[in-house]
């Protein structure tokens, strides 16, 4: 808790990851448990509830299912005399015997794990899988805002949510942009058309509320070429709920979706916390120190294994999916390491020739991520979902670092 930056995008990763392998996992009968506890329950609670499903589970007519229920109940009682009370956000505990071909093969797995926020719920599973349904809804985005990027012609509703744009609808006043409208017949009609803007930002409050009211929304952003956007803003045509959470306009030179693009690219300033302007804030840093500074960066796989030593800042793409295999000789025990996407070619040991045998496969991205964090620096990682992410993806392969001097 005593953390300063509230948002850690490898915290965020290896939950993402470890949420992924309980999902993929299933038991050979309804023996797999899962316990959510929020932090005000008493563990002695906890404990007492355990303890009466252990005597129902006494009763499970396969013997194998039996055992492995009763085992794993044990285990998670084991694991909760470690608590006096349950941590700040609560404690989600996964029990189970996972079976690894035949039968009988089965190896009880425990995973306790303190959630990124408070969990509310109380709950007790035992099904054939784990119940990760809740820890996802946790890392679901939190921080949502409303986007509204509009003219007298047209207005485009949208949510930024995390990283993810979702547009929602558009609509349109009958007025013509301004690239249509033009001379003297245009003149001749404005006080209509000044009647038809009227209600045409009288509907975009209207669709505003529909989509934004009583949703748990941050803040709402408005952006437009022109003044538009600030007649729409002064004249308090949103519900004054939603007008309370007006964060800014933003000048943008279109309307529609590439105006919404265009929106979150300019907003960054007003979306600081999100985590698209995160990510952007990063790409930034490293694009800036490249060109002021080229000695003080490394990109690539390549040059970021090189210069890992000088690493102050390592920037990964939560898609890099290499592996770092450690092979070892088995005539002579000469060890080599390799990061290479997959672990089908063969090595031969550079002492004796022999074929060497894989002794050890982790993913590279972990691997670096640990090895960075142990020494105290900052590990940032990148979704593709950003324009820039998609950058350090395909143009730098998925791994950049800004280094020290
Ligand atoms: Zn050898």
């Amino acid at each position: 808790m005593s953390k300063e930056t509230s948002y850690d995008s490898y915290d965020e990763y290896k939950l993402k990851k470890l949420i992924s392998e309980l999902e993929a996992k299933e038991g050979r009968g309804t023996e797999l448990i899962s316990l959510y506890i929020p932090p005000q329950r008493a563990i002695s609670d906890v404990v007492r509830d355990l303890r009466e499903e252990a005597s129902t589970a006494s009763n499970i007519k396969s013997k194998s299912t039996r055992k492995n229920v009763m085992d794993a109940i044990e285990s998670i009682l084991q694991k909760l005399k470690l608590f006096k009370e349950p941590p700040p956000n609560g404690l989600v505990i996964f029990c189970g015997a996972i079976p690894h071909g035949a039968p009988g093969n089965e190896k009880m797995e425990i995973h306790v794990l303190e959630p990124p926020e408070p969990i509310n719920i109380y709950l007790y599973r035992c099904d054939s899988k784990f119940v990760v349904e809740p820890l996802k809804e946790l890392l679901r985005e939190k921080e949502v805002y409303g986007i509204i990027v509009m003219d007298r012609s047209e207005a485009t509703f949208a949510l930024l949510s995390g990283r993810s744009i979702n547009i929602l609808d558009t609509i349109t006043s009958g007025i013509p942009g301004k690239h249509h409208a033009g001379g003297q017949s245009a003149r001749r009609f404005q006080r209509i058309i000044e009647q038809v803007a009227h209600e045409f930002y009288v509907r975009i409050g209207e669709y505003a509320s529909k989509y934004f009211l009583n949703k748990e929304i941050k803040g709402i952003i408005i952006g437009g070429p022109g003044p538009n956007k600030n007649e729409f803003y002064e004249g308090n045509y949103l519900h004054y709920e939603l007008q309370k959470k007006v964060l800014g306009l933003v000048d943008v030179g279109y309307t529609g979706e590439e105006g919404v693009r265009e929106l979150i690219n300019r907003a960054t300033d007003l979306l600081q916390k999100s985590k698209l302007a995160h990510e952007k804030q990063i790409f930034n840093k490293l694009m800036e120190t490249m060109v002021k500074d080229p000695q003080k960066v490394a990109i690539g796989k390549k040059e970021v294994l090189e210069k890992l030593d000088r690493a102050e800042i390592l920037i990964l793409s939560e898609e890099a999916n290499d592996l770092r295999i450690t092979y070892e000789c088995p005539n002579c025990h000469e060890r080599v390491v390799s990061d290479s996407e997959n672990d089908s070619k063969t090595v031969a040991c550079p002492k004796c020739g022999t074929p060497m045998l894989i002794e050890q496969k982790e993913s590279l991205v972990d691997y670096l991520a640990e090895t960075l964090k142990k020494r105290g620096k900052v590990v940032e990682f990148m979704s593709t979902k950003t324009e820039e992410g998609e950058q350090l993806k395909n143009s730098f392969g998925g791994y950049a670092a800004i280094l020290s001097d």
